[in-house]
């Protein structure tokens, strides 16, 4: 939000939509937060240019809700603009058919609800269809459901260390690895 104070002048430097006053930098736009690390630049861009959601475009987000045949995910990020959340997050929706190759009884088998998950696009109109098919698709970081501990990935198993116990996920390849964004967090 304009004059917002997003971070001081000594961590980043200005960059689109942000000026800075008296050391601290201040946002002249409303929109979305962006960090460069490797520049150390911090910019806002305003909403209205967020990237449309295209089929075929690859999508981070939350799951927030499992039902008998379909998984809901609020869709935080889009491939290649990481770190940027996506203004007015969109809802996801991924059908059972759509969760693995192999035959799925019950998303919640594969999903729960806070898990965060990479799917892609497979119809963006006039809903948001994803897919998990895929070794890279699924879920990135689970959390127990009893303690919320973030689950480790051994042995091809989810595990809680504070439960010990584990869970079963649709999980991506590169579970627990990728840096994730602002957004997720
Ligand atoms: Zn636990």
């Amino acid at each position: 939000m304009p004059g917002e104070v997003l971070a001081t002048a000594e961590e980043y430097v200005p960059g689109p939509g942000v000026r800075e006053e008296n050391g601290r930098l201040v946002a002249t736009v409303a929109g979305v937060l962006d960090v460069n690390d490797s520049r150390m630049e911090i910019s806002v861009r305003r909403f209205a240019e967020w990237p449309e959601i295209r089929e075929g475009s690859e999508v981070y987000g939350i799951v927030t809700e499992v039902m008998n045949d379909f998984v809901l995910v609020t869709v935080v990020m889009e491939d290649g603009h990481e770190r940027e959340v996506i203004g007015g997050a969109q809802t996801g929706i991924i059908h059972v058919s759509k969760i693995s190759k192999g035959f799925v009884k019950s998303p919640s088998d594969m999903f729960r609800v806070g898990d965060i998950i990479r799917a892609k696009v497979i119809r963006a109109r006039p809903t948001l269809h994803l897919s998990t098919i895929g070794r890279r698709y699924g879920v990135l970081r689970a959390y127990c459901t009893r303690c919320r501990t973030p689950l480790q990935y051994i042995h091809r198993n989810l595990f809680c260390p504070r439960c010990v116990k584990t869970e079963h996920r649709k999980v991506a390849e590169d579970y627990g690895k990728p840096a994730l964004g602002g957004g997720l967090r």
